[in-house]
């Protein structure tokens, strides 16, 4: 979790220095947010899809919306019903099923928070929950059924949630998520940031997100250069889980994040359909690796209502890491990993 301090000394000069010319304002990722897929209808028709699924794709989006940016539509194959990107963001009707052992809260989540926006789950490290939005639904999410405004991620929610970080000295590292903790802009994040770097026993920001893949035009100079002026270590995690998720875009945007410098993992979710193959997570795991990011984990999906369809069974799950262990150097295999409630830790299964 450690980057090099040294590198640390003096960030100023490095966030800027990665074609910035070409970097997107933050207008565009607000115009582009704007403008993202709402309609199933719509997003069938672009990708020459048969309207059937879209009609399917109904009752499952007036429970929770769809919702994609079109620069991520478009990485999906045209007139694929099966695309991993597109299953996972395409309502089913498989969403609606009930299926015992899927629930609400499958975390455990709901219990855990000492503040408002603020979940304290594991040791030195706290959870602030600064917006509840995303840029993309993700059907398989465990996040579909959490109430974000009940909790937090308001205004007074994040204050609440900061209140609590200074009074706790045990608390080093500080993880903004949500929702997406990049939907704030950047002058509220900034403000944030500063708020903890005022707090002496802060050490560390981490930054879960998936903007940079699903918005990259999010990674601005403004975003870059807030970072780079913190005295915090940088930790962002991102979250991808195919590789066609990741194109040149998505690569430039995260060597922008590195270069502040910032330590950048990833995280993903272990998916029927999407990703359960060996073939599938070696290929993400190369190219995670060759464009600069640690696989981080693999998890296995939390049992949320609605996603029994994406399970895999931790046998299978087992198999393919096993695989990736045999193939791939030793720091591109992510650790499989499952969240079980009451645990101190996240289980390590491999
Ligand atoms: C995953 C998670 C963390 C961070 O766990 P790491 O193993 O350090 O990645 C912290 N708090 C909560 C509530 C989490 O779910
Ligand atoms: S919290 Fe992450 S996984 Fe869940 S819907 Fe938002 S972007 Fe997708």
């Amino acid at each position: 979790m450690h980057v090099p301090t040294d590198a640390l000394v003096r960030p100023q000069n490095r966030g800027h220095s990665i074609s910035d010319a070409a970097a997107p304002s933050e207008d565009r990722w607000r115009r582009e947010l704007a403008d993202a897929i709402r309609d199933p209808e719509e997003l069938c028709r672009e990708l020459g899809l048969d309207r059937s699924l879209a009609a399917a794709a109904r009752p499952a989006a007036a429970d929770f919306p769809l919702l994609v940016p079109r620069g991520f539509a478009a990485r999906m194959r045209h007139g694929d019903p099966h695309d991993p990107l597109l299953v996972q963001v395409l309502p089913v009707a498989a969403e609606r099923h009930d299926v015992a052992g899927f629930t609400a809260d499958p975390v455990g989540e709901q219990g855990t928070l000492p503040a408002p926006g603020l979940v304290r789950k594991y040791a030195g490290r706290a959870l602030v929950l600064l917006g509840g939005a995303c840029a993309v639904h993700c059907r398989y999410c465990f996040r579909r059924a959490f109430p974000y405004v009940e909790h937090g991620a308001t205004t007074a929610g994040v204050e609440a949630a900061l209140a609590a970080v200074a009074g706790d000295d045990s608390i080093a590292e500080v993880i903004l998520s949500g929702g997406d903790p990049l939907l704030v802009d950047d002058a509220r994040l900034g403000a944030v940031v500063r708020r903890l770097e005022a707090i002496p026993h802060v050490r560390r920001l981490r930054i879960h997100t998936r903007l940079p893949v699903v918005l990259p035009s999010r990674v601005t100079p403004g975003l870059t250069a807030l970072l780079a002026a913190s005295r915090l270590t940088r930790v962002v995690v991102i979250h991808a889980n195919h590789a066609r998720e990741l194109d040149d875009d998505v690569a430039l945007a995260v060597r922008r994040l590195a270069g502040t410098p910032a330590l950048v993992l990833n995280q993903a979710v272990l998916l029927a359909g999407v990703n359960d193959s060996i073939a599938a997570q070696t290929a993400l795991a190369e190219r995670l690796v060759d464009m600069g990011v640690v696989p981080y984990y693999l998890h296995l999906l939390d049992r949320v209502a609605g996603s029994a369809h994406f399970e895999v069974g931790e046998t299978r799950a087992r198999e393919i890491v096993e695989a990736l262990r045999e193939a791939l150097p030793g720091y591109a295999v992510p650790r499989l990993a499952r969240e079980l409630p009451g645990e101190p830790a996240k289980v390590w299964l491999a």
